[in-house]
């Protein structure tokens, strides 16, 4: 697929899913990318924490990629790039905050050479080929939100990235409803739109909301205090810092990830105000009610220092009375994971305080009167909806439509769609898939490596050695290991009756050796089968001697 004279649009991930964004634009035979982010795994990819968009659709084409532009500096925008983005060879643009935050993962990975950074100024233009970009500030729940404005021989995309209206915002200057209307007036072909909270009959909220919310329930917290939220969320660090001020406590800081973007925050002119922290060991010194702790795990991370505190293994200690606030919202899958923390708080009486009880959270993403009002404000001839599982971008078509909108395609990761000239269609797909990192290994999220260990954490394993001599005659008897097969106290009496079963179907003279792996391997798990009901996976080695 090559662009022709065409607008095109291709999601190679974020399009049926919440995460992993990454949108191609093609136009005269050239493509430019906007995000390229990554997706947390769930338990389907036993063993594995990121999931990361198969690029080989464009990397088959790199020469005709121009750059990659990012809009924010969250995972799900910009996570994929120490991974992928040595190998597509084209350069990044992002806005200081985000190229901060980029510097970072790059210099992690020993990447700062081969990857060429641009840092835009807010509200900066520049030029891609074919393609006009221009940065177009919107709050969101990281400093630096930003649409991108692109001018195309055919039209012009306002693609909006993560966004929320918030008239009082803390960090940045959001574009104002005027300035939107401007853009609007000139014509815009296609709005690409944020779906995330399209069935939020309210809208989001503001920030200045939750200083109020959190200004409260700190004022009326007796002991410690321990707030936890997204590290990225700079709008609420400096909340946070303000109300530990007002309330007369000390900060201390737990967590790497806050450590990093406080300081990439000051260094991007964030953040001015933050009140000096202390350490751990010094925070626990001080009278109880004179700490307020900010940490990271408020998604239960197991390893984060929230879990780390409610199961006491780290060295700031929280007990009856004291109080720990989740100043974010339960991403869906975390729950259970969260409730554990939460029971373990509730079991040394500590007191919690969620975003159900107290105005201490908004979320990032326009709820419907939002939706309704950039559409006012833009006026688009087409909806595209993006950032949203199906459900979420059918919903917002529907929406669009129903706003008096014309068109609102509803496309999926890999198909082709055709913007402009014309009404839009779809007209074609192209590979899109996931790829799981696999400790230091990009891998196929269902490729071979993956589909193995599913079943092998499934169903359990059982190793067998069977060794033969020259003449294919079995010597002694077969040896077995069992891995996560529920013999328990009865191992040792199946393993005798499963190498006996085994040393059965050995025949006498020399034979086939897949056939009589094959046997091996099927007597096995006949006898794992008879006493457990499991199927394990079966792995026979022959020995010749
Ligand atoms: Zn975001
Ligand atoms: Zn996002």
């Amino acid at each position: 697929m090559t662009p022709g004279n065409e607008l095109l649009f291709l999601a190679l991930g974020g399009s049926g899913e919440i995460g992993m964004n990454v949108n191609l634009y093609g136009c005269q035979g050239k493509w430019v990318m906007v995000d390229l982010g990554l997706t947390f795994a769930d338990p389907a990819y036993p063993g594995v924490e990121l999931v990361l968009p198969d690029l080989s659709f464009i990397e088959e084409r790199r020469d005709d990629l121009l750059g990659i532009v990012l809009t924010h500096g969250h995972e799900d925008h910009i996570g994929a790039i120490p991974y992928l983005a040595a190998d597509l060879g084209v350069p990044l643009y992002a806005t200081p905050f985000t190229a901060g935050l980029i510097r970072l993962k790059l210099e992690e990975e020993g990447l700062s050479r081969d990857v060429k950074l641009n840092v835009i100024e807010n509200g900066g233009s520049f030029e891609l080929g074919p393609f006009g970009f221009r940065y177009v500030p919107l709050a969101h729940s990281i400093p630096e939100g930003n649409a991108v404005l692109i001018d195309t021989p055919h039209g012009r995309i306002f693609h909006t990235g993560d966004w929320k209206l918030d008239e009082r915002p803390l960090l940045g200057r959001p574009s104002t409803p005027q300035e939107l209307t401007a853009i609007g007036d000139d014509g815009v072909l296609a709005l690409v739109c944020d779906s995330t909270n399209v069935f939020n009959s309210e809208a989001s909220g503001s920030e200045g909301d939750v200083r109020e919310g959190l200004m409260r329930t700190v004022a009326d917290a007796q002991g410690r205090v321990l707030v936890t939220t997204f590290a990225s969320n700079a709008a609420r660090l400096q909340t946070l810092g303000e109300v530990a001020a007002a309330t007369g406590r000390t900060l201390c800081v737990a967590g790497r990830s806050l450590d990093r973007i406080i300081t990439t925050a000051k260094a991007a002119g964030y953040l001015k105000d933050f009140p000096p922290t202390v350490d751990w060991d010094d925070a626990m010194k001080l009278p109880r009610r004179d700490v307020m702790i900010i940490a990271t795990g408020g998604q239960g991370e197991t390893r984060a220092a929230l879990a780390r505190i409610a199961f006491d293994s780290h060295p700031i200690k929280l007990t009856q009375g004291d109080t720990v606030v989740f100043s974010s919202k339960q991403i869906p899958g975390n729950e259970i994971a969260i409730g554990r923390i939460q029971n373990a708080l509730a079991t040394a009486g500590v007191l919690m305080v969620t975003d159900r009880q107290a105005e201490v959270h908004v979320s990032g993403h326009p709820g419907r009167p939002e939706l309704e009002a950039m559409y006012r404000w833009i006026r688009p001839q087409i909806l595209l909806p993006v950032h949203g599982e199906r459900r979420h971008m059918a919903e917002q078509a529907r929406l669009g439509l129903a706003s008096g909108i014309d068109h609102a395609p509803v496309q999926s990761n890999g198909d082709v769609l055709r913007l402009a000239p014309g009404k839009p269609q779809i007209i074609g797909h192209e590979h899109s898939a996931r790829l799981v990192l696999d400790g230091d290994v990009i891998l196929p999220a269902d490729g071979s490596t993956m589909n193995e260990r599913r079943k092998v954490s499934l169903h359990g394993q059982i190793s067998v050695a069977v060794a033969l001599d020259r003449k294919g005659k079995l010597i002694g008897a077969p040896a077995l290991r069992t891995q996560g097969v529920p013999v328990e106290e009865d191992k040792t009496a199946f393993l005798a009756e499963a190498a006996e079963e085994a040393a059965g179907v050995v025949p006498k003279g020399s034979q086939d050796e897949e056939a009589l792996r094959e046997r091996v391997r099927l007597a096995v798990r006949r006898t794992a089968t008879r006493w457990t009901g499991k199927k394990p996976v079966v792995d026979v080695l022959l020995i010749r001697a």
